[in-house]
């Protein structure tokens, strides 16, 4: 019965022939690049911010990638910043009308 199976002793020296005959690295040193690969981008990851315009990344003490994209954002919050004021203005006005939209319609219409 086990004359016909291929001896697993023929399977084991198989597997010890390299894929790659030129690759000299061991299985640890290859783990140990990868380690240091890891970290090194880490380190990129860690100490790294995004542009604030557009998301590229940067290094961790900048804001903006380009003066281009400080410009943009300094225009991005004015126009911000005036959406803001120009919201609380038509909700003032509207409160105001709320309080006193009658006293106000009828000093407008001539006082009836
Ligand atoms: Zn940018």
């Amino acid at each position: 019965m086990d004359e016909d199976k291929t001896s697993p002793i023929a399977g084991e020296e198989a597997k010890k022939v390299p894929a790659e005959p030129y690759e000299l690295k061991t299985e640890e040193d290859k783990k140990e690049e990868v380690k240091q690969d890891v970290k090194k981008m880490t380190d990129k990851i860690v100490n790294h911010t995004h542009c604030q315009m557009c998301a590229k990344a940067i290094p961790a003490e900048d804001r903006f990638c380009s003066d281009a994209c400080k410009d943009n954002h300094q225009m991005m919050v004015k126009k911000r910043k005036k959406s803001t004021y120009m919201f609380l203005g038509i909700m003032v006005v509207l409160f105001l009308f709320m309080l006193f939209g009658t006293k106000i319609l009828s000093f407008l219409g001539g006082g009836q």
